[in-house]
């Protein structure tokens, strides 16, 4: 058995792994690449094996990273099933029809650039018929469940805690033809080796494979926190943060608190880019908490996104996947129901009035990085003013625009314009939907089996060469950061 590192290694955008056996190619999701140089040529290249070979993709979570060449697989020919959760399933029915229609508008603009200087059109990387296309192959299942993907591999789907229907995944592979038992009788969790080594494992009957997927942080509103998983023969675990900690929940809430509050004293607007599916309904939880505890009173707060607006309506759909606090208010009515004068605004002449307010108004927009969409507006908007201020509440990739407000830029190039950054820059960590290194970590203490090799996956190269390194230390096991293409035997 084999598998290749697609996309998602030494950078957080383009997840993709594919393993071949002796009988079947199964893909782990199929991500878009975004915000690095070449991010857009990437998505352009040919898929390194042929679509129609691939029996089934797994997808972990609905993010467009994960999931954003989907169309573009089943264009270029992959007639399998694409299994997910059922609210995964529901999201991508949002978010790939998005994506499509983003695709489609930068195509048509740079179309008319292109003729204009004599030049030939240029197709979108896929339409929304093609996003459409796609959806009909996604099975949506439910967590926990055993799953036979291709004639010898089978899947099961744990909560990961980071969005929505996220998941971690646990893969059998048994090329021997031989039946594998998956559920293994194991013994619960015992304490870390004095050394924090793992115990040894006992032989198992096929291999077992466990993908992260991408890993929330404990305590986060709305979702569960991540399920553990105690035995594997090889991992991948994601490392965002491999090499960062977050602050407390508290304490992140309240250098929330402060920056609105400090803000809307100056006078000021607050801005809030966001990823449409997962940041935005959990800061709409915490605006919510805050103005029942009569911390922040007359709040203007406005959803800037239709996408985020219908990501909002799916989430009610799925209590399975609330904590306990979350199901509490909405059973007392409380949430989202009870959250401060929020205005959705679906039509652009909406959004338009929007950039006219001068004070007051807390703008929450997508998309989370800065690279398209309506944020991009607000920022032109409220970049310049020393009264307004910009809060970053997701991770930040190199080379996207939200990267270059955080690192500091006097000024960014937005709309062909240069726009002077004047306001207030905050970067609050503590609500990223990513567990920080001490997650990571705690989560690799969960198992109860030593694997054979750990594979630092979905982070900037520094950050997954650091974890890498630390979870060697201290678990003495092979950690190992593939290059993108490299491809493992198993
Ligand atoms: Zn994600």
């Amino acid at each position: 058995m084999k598998i290749q590192f697609i996309g998602g290694v030494r950078s957080v955008t383009g997840s993709s792994y594919l393993i071949t056996t002796d009988t079947a190619k199964v893909l782990v999701d199929c991500g878009m690449f975004q915000g690095m140089n070449d991010g857009e040529k990437r998505n352009l290249r040919p898929f390194p094996f042929k679509p129609s070979e691939i029996d089934a993709l797994l997808l972990t979570h609905s993010h467009i990273d994960h999931s954003g060449l989907i169309p573009k697989l089943v264009k270029d020919g992959f007639k399998g099933k694409i299994f997910a959760t059922r609210a995964t399933a529901d999201l991508c029915g949002i978010l790939l029809l998005d994506s499509a229609h983003i695709h489609e508008r930068d195509a048509e603009w740079e179309t008319r650039k292109r003729l204009r200087k004599g030049r030939k059109a240029v197709p979108p990387l896929y339409n929304i018929a093609d996003a459409a296309e796609s959806l009909s192959h996604i099975e949506g299942i439910d967590y926990d469940v055993i799953l036979k993907v291709a004639p010898n591999m089978e899947v099961r789907f744990k909560d990961a805690g980071h969005i929505l229907g996220s998941a971690i995944l646990e893969l059998w592979v048994n090329e021997s033809g031989k039946k594998v038992n998956p559920v293994r009788s194991l013994p619960l969790r015992k304490p870390s080796a004095p050394n924090g080594s793992f115990p040894l494992t006992e032989a198992s009957n096929g291999v077992k494979i466990v993908f992260s997927g991408d890993l929330g942080h404990k305590g986060t509103p709305i979702v569960k926190d991540p399920t553990y998983i105690s035995d594997a023969d090889y991992i991948l675990i994601e490392s965002t943060y491999g090499n960062r900690q977050h602050k407390g929940m508290k304490e992140t809430i309240e250098e929330f608190a402060g920056a609105i509050g400090e803000t809307l004293r100056k006078g000021g607007n607050v801005i809030i880019p966001s990823f449409a599916v997962g940041r935005t309904q959990d800061i709409l939880y915490i605006l919510n908490q805050l103005s029942r505890e009569g911390r922040l009173n007359n709040l203007n707060v406005f959803i800037d996104s239709p996408l985020a607006t219908n990501a909002t309506r799916v989430f009610l759909k799925h209590p399975e996947c609330f904590d306990k606090e979350t199901m509490e208010l909405i059973t007392k009515g409380q949430f989202p129901k009870g959250t401060p004068i929020l205005k959705f605004s679906e039509t652009p002449e909406e959004s338009m009035s929007i950039n006219r307010i001068r004070s007051g108004a807390i703008i929450i927009a997508s998309s989370g990085m800065c690279e398209a969409g309506r944020v991009r507006h607000h920022l032109k908007h409220n970049l310049w003013r020393e009264e307004c201020s910009i809060i970053f509440v997701g991770f930040q990739a190199q080379g996207t625009l939200g990267r270059q407000i955080v690192d500091g830029a006097k000024t960014v190039k937005l709309f062909g314009e240069v726009v002077a950054v004047r306001s207030r820059v905050y970067t609050i960590g503590g609500l990223s939907a990513h567990a920080d290194k001490n997650g990571l970590m705690d989560w690799l203490t969960h198992f109860n089996v030593k694997p054979k090799k750990i594979f630092v996956v979905h982070g900037e190269e520094k950050t997954s060469i650091d974890f890498a390194q630390s979870v060697h230390e201290r678990f003495l096991v092979d950690a190992h950061v593939p290059k993108p293409m490299e491809e493992v035997s198993l």
